[in-house]
């Protein structure tokens, strides 16, 4: 279930899907307390899904733009609920790490690269793809390579990855 859903009864979320098609049952785990993404985290969400954009909030009094986009300036309290920007879809890998083992231990066929990519004066954690680990570099520019839409389901999943620009 993707985080945009809603429901109305505790008793009816029973597991947090990762999103993924292909993960077997096991990847999925249990939910014992309701959660959602926030208002704030809604309306990021959103974003992806419905428009394959990216938002963030801009608090001008601080010259900061938060992505993910926050309610409220972390720096001087205001409220920014009504200054969402779009921040584009690129940014720079900020740090990485390279994944060289499945979940059970077992060696990966194709290692992962898993990257902080900074957008504005904030960080998406995401997957890198159509480069190598010995190609990325930091600083290296990255594009967000959205799902198609009618395959998006308000998860941050449905970038499927950022590949060099
Ligand atoms: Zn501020």
């Amino acid at each position: 279930m993707a985080i945009l859903e809603r429901i109305t009864k505790n008793v009816n979320n029973k597991y947090w899907d990762s999103g993924e098609n292909n993960f077997p049952k096991t990847d999925r785990f249990p939910v014992k307390n309701r959660y959602t993404a926030g208002m704030a985290g809604q309306k990021f969400l959103e974003g992806i899904k419905e428009e394959a954009k990216i938002y963030g909030t801009r608090c001008e009094k601080c010259n900061v733009t938060f992505v993910p986009g926050k309610l409220y300036c972390e720096r001087c309290f205001e409220r920014l609920s009504d200054s969402w920007v779009e921040v584009g879809n690129s940014g720079t890998v900020h740090t990485f790490t390279v994944a060289w083992v499945e979940k059970d231990g077992s060696a990966k066929k194709k290692p992962s690269i898993i990257a902080a990519i900074k957008i504005a004066d904030g960080f998406i954690l995401h997957r890198l793809e159509n480069c190598a680990p010995e190609e990325v570099k930091i600083g290296m520019e990255v594009k967000a390579k959205f799902k198609p839409k009618n395959q998006r389901k308000g998860h941050l999943m449905d970038i499927s990855g950022f590949h060099p620009a």
